[in-house]
């Protein structure tokens, strides 16, 4: 059986940003990955958005680590030369009663430490972005975009350089708690035991069934999953808006909004899709209600522009209607197993998050 000190699974962008605070600390890790490379799932099906902190509840680990994250994330990309532009966003209203709704989004923002915020009226928010239409705006300077590969190569590149080895094709297939420690077993191509004191289950999807299989771990800790898939449509020409687009939030998701990759591709979504099993498959038909909430703010969208694009499925621990979804950081403290942290629903912001929840997991490592 081989030892080594920390397991990472999972090869997201979390694990990976784990796995290089860790190893930057001077710990050997070792990070387990059932696919072909790094980030095939839904850190490679969002929104690539740097996000600013502004909706979540104050103290949430979502507002701090969102916070926290985008700072140390724009940091980095400076350092890396990761590419990302700090383009800003508009929250906008389209009528009399979402008017009234910005004033709130911008005392929960400040409240969660987020800065710039300001609101526009309809004449200095179209001055911006002459397609809008609007009754007035929120202007998130703070917001930017981000190539998230890019990023997840950076993160892999640091880790690997402070020691750390990814083993792809390896899904962890079960494990149990053994003297202090955990044995952990390995399939795919290369079948191994390994030994570690520091497990982190950064499985993002499949966490709850990763925990679920760790023999010892209290079953009533790992919460059931729930999965809300958003589909995304895509805009052929270039991007009407320089700054990023959002209506006001509706449950569940940021409401239908216009982002732009790096390459300046406008897209649509994600949208708010419950379903029972993972399926990336983008149904055309949804586009119907696309153009009904994309027309609110931009009346200039043309019937037929929109193309499926692709899906991403966000890991809820709560299910549909249910309030109260918040980042899960289980240490020992919380399930009593030593040497082993699940992260579970850990979707947006986690991507901006991700080196702050990658600092909390090492206190914790440390801490216990
Ligand atoms: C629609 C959508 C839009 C989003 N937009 C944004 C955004 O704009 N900005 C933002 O900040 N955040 C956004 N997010 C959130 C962000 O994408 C996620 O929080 C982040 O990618 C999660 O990363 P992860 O590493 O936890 O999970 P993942 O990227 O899912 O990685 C988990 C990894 O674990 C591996 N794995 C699973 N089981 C095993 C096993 N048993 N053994 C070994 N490996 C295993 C998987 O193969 C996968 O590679 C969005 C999320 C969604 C769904």
């Amino acid at each position: 059986m081989e030892e080594v000190d920390c397991v990472v699974v999972g090869a997201g962008v979390v694990g990976l940003a784990v796995a290089r605070a860790l190893a930057q600390a001077g710990r050997e890790v070792i990070i387990l990955e059932q696919a072909e490379g790094i980030g095939t799932e839904t850190s490679s099906r969002n929104s690539e958005v740097i996000h600013a902190g502004i909706y979540y509840p104050a103290n949430s680990l979502m507002a701090r680590f969102c916070v926290e994250g985008r700072r140390k994330l724009y940091a980095y990309c400076a350092e890396k030369g990761v590419p990302h532009i700090n383009c800003g966003k508009l929250i906008v209203a389209t009528n009399a009663q979402e008017d009234a709704m910005l004033a709130g989004i911008k005392q929960r923002a400040e409240t969660n430490g987020v800065e710039g915020m300001r609101v526009l009226t309809a004449a200095e928010a179209i001055e911006m972005e002459p397609n809008l239409s609007c009754t007035s705006a929120l202007l998130s300077p703070a917001t930017g975009i981000i190539d998230s590969h890019n990023y997840m190569v950076a993160l892999q590149g640091d880790a690997e350089n402070a020691g750390a080895v990814l083993v792809i094709f390896s899904p962890m297939v079960g494990a149990r708690v053994v003297d202090r420690q955990i044995e952990i077993d390995v399939g795919g191509t290369d079948p191994m035991t390994l030994r570690c004191r520091l497990l982190v289950n950064s499985a993002g999807l499949h966490a709850p069934f990763v925990a679920r299989g760790i023999h010892g771990m209290p079953q009533d800790r790992v919460p059931t999953e729930y999965f809300a898939k958003g589909n995304y449509f895509t805009l052929s020409g270039r991007s009407p808006f320089s700054r990023l687009i959002y209506p006001v939030p509706v449950p569940g998701g940021l409401g239908v909004h216009l982002t732009v990759d790096l390459g300046g591709q406008a897209r649509f979504g994600p949208d708010v899709e419950w379903i029972d099993a993972i399926d990336y498959t983008v149904d055309p038909s949804r586009s119907d209600s696309f153009y009904d909430a994309v027309r609110k703010y931009w009346p200039g969208l043309k019937d037929g522009a929109l193309q499926p694009g692709y899906a991403g499925i966000r890991p809820k621990t709560v299910p549909r209607g249910a309030p109260g979804q918040d980042f899960v950081v289980q240490g020992p403290q919380t399930h009593g197993v030593p040497g082993l942290i699940n992260l579970f629903g850990i979707e947006s912001p986690g991507l901006t998050a991700s080196l702050a929840i990658a600092d909390h997991v090492l206190e914790i490592s440390r801490t216990g």
